[in-house]
């Protein structure tokens, strides 16, 4: 593991500190050596010019004078004939002098008999350790230069205690240079900590965690411009989830399945209709091998021809559910351009475009065969009377009856057929009035009492009151005259009656005979198109076999219901119900 930043930071604080003082202690060192020589050599000169001034009260036994100024003023002082030969010198004892070399040629010592002081720092050769020596010209009778000379041990060991003194310093300044370092160092590496958790919470989705802004220097513009970045993330993550619940409530709720399977053959997303149109209960589990939930061989067979390269096969399958068999289509494309990228699978339902294509053929199948039926009779006759039935006195009147009979059976089927088109048709419109249902069945029944008569029925309508509601009088005609018809056409003895009703919300009204009834098995038919208990009995009454579906669908449109009760031998009760305001 790397260093941590508090740590790098402290340690480059340390270093800085650390060469920052060794350069000053360094300079301070060379500072004060060079103070104190001068110093020193100030000092020195002030007591060199003033023994010169006393020369001339000296003796004349010039090592003793050297000697004694010597011990006096705690120095080395020389004396110099100007010939360069050493006439006293306080460290070197009054036998030892002829031995000392010329000392014209020292640099302090020429620049004296120059005229000027001279300083020189040096190894004395005479004595072997280390002078500071200033020298200054003597105007005197033998002494033509007059040296006085410290020890630079006596400076070094001054200047020591002084480099001491700055190391102290030094070190207590590196102490407390650490320590500001130390706790700057860690200032900062909790801010960034900070931030750094901050930022982990952010990528977790806590949208509420924000980064500190204050104080606002480097770090707390970070952490603003942070919370920005954080804020304007959270704005775009929340329009993406919105987009995305958006898109998975428009999937799950299409009436088409679909399904997206990952490269690897395993379900990604499936909705509800896809499962429901395999017959499972639920989608899969994203995750699910595709084979494990879809069995149907036709579906693998399409992921691979996708896989394969093949752009949007298209399959028929005709699996089955708890409703019967279904024909689905199945569509498969690949989501991305590469050709691992994930396949969406659509399942589309045929099964009602089917059930209603065998419903139009079948309707065109009866229609045919109703119309062929008079028409077939028709031509027989027509034939007949040709081929000589109009010479037949006796038998053309019936003929021609039974071709006006058939005439007005196929006038009576293309009027319901209408009437029927009419009703159906997508967008049928109700011409909605306020009308009194008692009276609208009061003046039908009164337009079918002569042909109840005349069968020998008596057709009734019980008496009350007013039975307002809001309907299409020609329509509500329409379904009382077809099952009055009904009811006559049914019934051999007895009565028909008729009674209407209503409550807050609905009116209704109810048509009972005394006929040969419905069987129980037939009941549940006896609305649909063609349908027909009797066939024969219909035919020979015209009956078109539509008169009830017709009921019902005008009924549907006044959004009502129609009901049979019926027990063969006793008669049946048909009964429609719609709502007062429409
Ligand atoms: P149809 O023109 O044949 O009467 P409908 O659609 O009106 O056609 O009636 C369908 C079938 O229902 C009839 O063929 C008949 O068998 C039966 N049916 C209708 N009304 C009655 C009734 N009141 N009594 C007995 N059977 C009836």
């Amino acid at each position: 593991m790397g260093l941590s930043l508090r740590a790098r930071l402290f340690i480059a604080c340390a270093l800085v500190a650390l060469a920052a003082l060794a350069a000053v202690t360094v300079l301070v060192a060379r500072e004060q050596r060079g103070w104190l020589l001068q110093r020193h050599q100030e000092s020195l000169e002030r007591t060199a010019r003033s023994l010169a001034r006393d020369l001339p009260r000296a003796g004349g036994d010039w090592s003793e004078t050297a000697h004694e100024w010597g011990g006096t003023v705690g120095l080395r002082v020389t004396l110099m004939a100007a010939d360069g030969r050493v006439l006293g010198d306080s460290d070197v004892p009054v036998g030892r002098l002829p031995l000392i070399e010329n000392h014209r040629g020292r640099p302090e010592m020429s620049e004296a008999l120059a005229g000027r002081s001279g300083q020189a720092v040096r190894r004395s050769r005479t004595l072997g350790i280390e002078f500071l020596y200033v020298a200054v010209p003597a105007v005197d009778r033998d002494v033509a230069v007059l040296r006085v000379a410290e020890p630079l041990v006596a400076i070094a060991s001054l200047q020591g205690s002084l480099l001491r003194l700055s190391l102290v310093a030094a070190a207590v300044a590196l102490l407390l240079a650490l320590a500001i370092a130390y706790w700057i160092a860690g200032r900062h590496a909790i801010r960034i900590r900070e931030l750094e958790a901050v930022a982990a919470a952010v990528g977790r989705g806590d949208g509420g965690a924000r980064a500190r802004e204050l104080p606002a220097d480097e770090l707390g513009r970070l952490g603003r411009a942070f919370n920005r970045m954080s804020a304007e993330l959270r704005l775009r993550v929340d329009a993406l989830e919105r987009e995305r619940d958006m898109r998975e409530r428009i999937v799950a709720h299409l009436g088409d399945g679909v399904a997206l399977v990952d490269r690897a053959g395993r379900v990604m997303h499936a909705n509800q209709a896809f499962a429901a149109l395999l017959g499972e209960p639920a989608p899969p589990a994203p995750g699910t091998p595709f084979q494990e939930f879809a069995r149907a061989p036709e579906l693998a067979e399409l992921v691979r021809r996708v896989r394969e390269g093949e752009k949007n096969p298209e399959a028929e399958l005709r699996p089955w559910s708890a409703a019967g068999p279904r024909l689905l289509q199945a569509t498969a494309g690949p989501l991305g351009a590469a050709r691992g990228d994930a396949i969406l699978l659509v399942l589309h339902d045929l099964t009602a475009t089917e059930a209603a294509n065998r419903v139009r053929q079948d309707f065109v199948a009866n229609v045919s065969h109703e119309l062929r039926t008079p028409l077939t009779s028709l031509r027989g006759y027509a034939e007949t009377l040709l081929g000589g039935g109009l010479e037949d006195p006796e038998h053309r009147e019936a003929f021609v009856r039974t071709i006006h009979d058939q005439a007005v059976r196929l006038e009576a089927l293309i009027a319901d057929l209408l009437s029927l088109a009419e009703i159906e048709r997508p967008g049928a419109r109700l011409r909605l009035a306020t009308l009194d249902l008692r009276e609208v069945v009061e003046r039908q029944a009164a337009s079918f009492r002569p042909r109840a008569s005349a069968a020998g029925l008596t057709l009734h309508v019980e008496g009350g009151e007013a039975v307002p509601v809001r309907a299409d009088r020609a329509r509500i005609e329409q379904v009382i005259a077809n099952l009055l018809d009904n009811a006559l056409k049914y019934t051999e003895r007895g009565e028909i009656s008729v009674m209407i009703g209503g409550d807050a919300e609905h009116a209704w009204c109810e048509v009972v005979d005394t006929g040969h009834g419905i069987p129980h098995a037939d009941q549940p038919r006896i609305f649909e198109r063609f349908y027909r208990v009797d066939k024969a009995r219909s035919r020979e009454k015209g009956g078109t076999g539509l008169g009830l579906s017709i009921v019902k669908h005008i009924v549907q449109l006044h959004g009502g219901t129609v009901t049979v009760k019926s027990s063969p031998g006793q008669g049946s009760t048909f009964r429609f119900e719609i709502p007062r305001t429409h």
